[in-house]
């Protein structure tokens, strides 16, 4: 049995990811303790790091089933990106699915299927394989082109000549005109090493993990089937997809070769929407897979923040969603104190009931000194590339003292495109002012709104 997965990239949020892309890890000490004032991206908060470390290692020896993480603490303190150092010492390709509990209110979508979609995108599944591959230097690589058949403008690719040098020597190989989108997705040119799968033909290139080839059929007559029997390597191909990656490509088929045919009975019933009944059947095959070893699930981390906007009803899916036996590790954020349950009338700590906190390990997250806002500062200005003075930056970890970490990191973008305004590659103090008299952070706002109350609508 082969089993035959085309690239799906995964749909998780990036854009809510990208501010966090500095994050490794939790950077922690064999003893747990927090290696301070940075480790692996994170700075400071060390209490929140060393509970989290704790918690990861529960998750590891599964002693947090049916349970959850909080993480509780002010806004810009860092809760984002401590959930998303949790997802990364959970291992490599562990999915991170962030989302905010407001997103679950759409007039189009019932709100415990945005949940259960979200849920979905933070279990992984990691598919192995062993496939027969000729592993081989490109000698040669030349499109065969053809005048269009049916008459029109341009030229069609009709096949397509590999030469590869492996180690029993170089032979040419004539392909099928298909294999050249998986040459051209690779990025395939002469003096790379590809493989070229024994069964389909589909090219890989050697080195990169992430893109996979799509399978085609070597059938057809005029086309030179690799040959039999003289395998040179047997490969382990591994493949991350996350339970709604499969539930998209089953729901969406878009015919031709290019979907995966691990789900091939199911989608000769072309249907087009996600549906409980779906989503069974995905996990039965999936399950089977696991059964047979050639699947493994990757749970990862579902990050919700704003937890108090989620209402009953989601409390209540959320309850009996993590009993389920595949979960993904669910931590939730909140800055609210005693709020109210949203759809009831009862008031209870960060607006959760208590049968569902009662299930929490809570973490607190404390505001950052203006050391650490410097810190996070210089590394968010190398990741984006952006060139600060020093004393600019000690500026600006002030202003963010005085308001938000996020309000101070926001800043910096508006402030290099002022730089570049007046001619300078650097940031320097004076851009930093420029662009703060020109802008309110939450809390001058706020203070605005009160004094100049008289002059707004109401
Ligand atoms: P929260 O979720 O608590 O609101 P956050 O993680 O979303 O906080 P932001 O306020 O968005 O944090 O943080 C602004 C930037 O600072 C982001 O790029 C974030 O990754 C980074 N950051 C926050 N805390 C730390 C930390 N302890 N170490 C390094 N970078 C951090």
């Amino acid at each position: 049995m082969s089993i035959k997965i085309e690239e799906v990239k995964s749909t998780t949020h990036a854009q809510r990811v990208a501010p966090h892309s500095h994050v490794k890890g939790l950077g922690l000490n064999n003893d747990g303790s927090a290696i301070l004032p940075i480790s692996n991206g994170l700075v400071g908060q060390d209490k929140a790091r060393e509970a989290a470390g704790i918690a990861v290692s529960l998750i590891k020896s599964k002693k947090l089933s049916g349970r959850a993480i909080l993480l509780a603490g002010a806004p810009g303190t860092g809760k984002t990106a401590l959930a998303m150092a949790v997802s990364q010492e959970l291992g490599p390709k562990v999915p991170f699915c962030p989302m905010v509990g407001s997103e679950v209110y759409s007039s189009e979508v019932k709100k415990t299927e945005v949940l259960m979609e979200n849920f979905r995108r933070s279990i992984g599944l990691r598919i192995k394989e062993n496939k027969e591959v000729y592993e081989g230097e490109v000698t040669e690589l030349t499109p065969e082109e053809t005048e269009n058949p049916h008459g029109g403008y341009g030229k069609t690719i009709s096949g397509i000549i590999i030469g590869l040098k492996t180690t029993k020597g170089t032979r040419t190989l004539k392909l099928d005109p298909s294999i050249y989108e998986s040459v051209q997705k690779e990025k395939v040119s002469v003096g790379d090493v590809i493989y070229i799968e024994a069964n389909s033909g589909a090219v890989k290139r050697v080195g990169r993990s992430d893109a996979y080839a799509t399978e085609h059929d070597l059938e057809a007559e005029e086309y030179v089937p690799l040959p039999k029997g003289e395998v040179h390597k047997k490969k382990e191909i591994v493949q991350d997809v996350t339970l709604h990656d499969l539930d998209v490509a089953n729901a969406k088929p878009q015919g031709g070769s290019d979907i995966m045919s691990m789900m091939g009975q199911m989608l000769k019933q072309k249907r087009t929407e996600i549906t409980d009944k779906l989503r069974k059947e995905i996990n039965k095959i999936v399950n089977k897979y696991i059964d047979q070893g050639i699947a493994e699930l990757v749970p990862g981390v579902l990050f919700i923040d704003e937890v108090h906007m989620l209402d009953i009803e989601c409390f209540t899916f959320l309850n009996r969603a993590l009993e389920s036996t595949i979960a993904p590790i669910v931590i939730f954020a909140t800055n609210r104190g005693y709020s109210k349950i949203r759809g009831t009338d009862v008031n209870s700590p960060h607006g959760i009931p208590l049968d569902l906190l009662d299930r929490l390990m809570i973490i607190r997250t404390l505001p950052y000194s203006t050391q650490d806002i410097t810190h996070i500062l210089n590394i968010r200005s190398n990741v984006e590339g952006i060139d600060i003075s020093t004393e600019a930056n000690h500026y600006l970890a002030d202003v963010g003292t005085r308001t938000s970490l996020r309000y101070a990191v926001q800043l910096l973008t508006p402030a290099k495109i002022l730089a570049k305004t007046n001619g300078k590659t650097t940031i320097t103090r004076e851009e930093v002012e420029e662009i703060e008299s020109l802008f309110l952070d939450a809390k001058a706002s706020a203070k605005l709104l009160r004094e100049q109350s008289e002059k707004y609508l109401k």
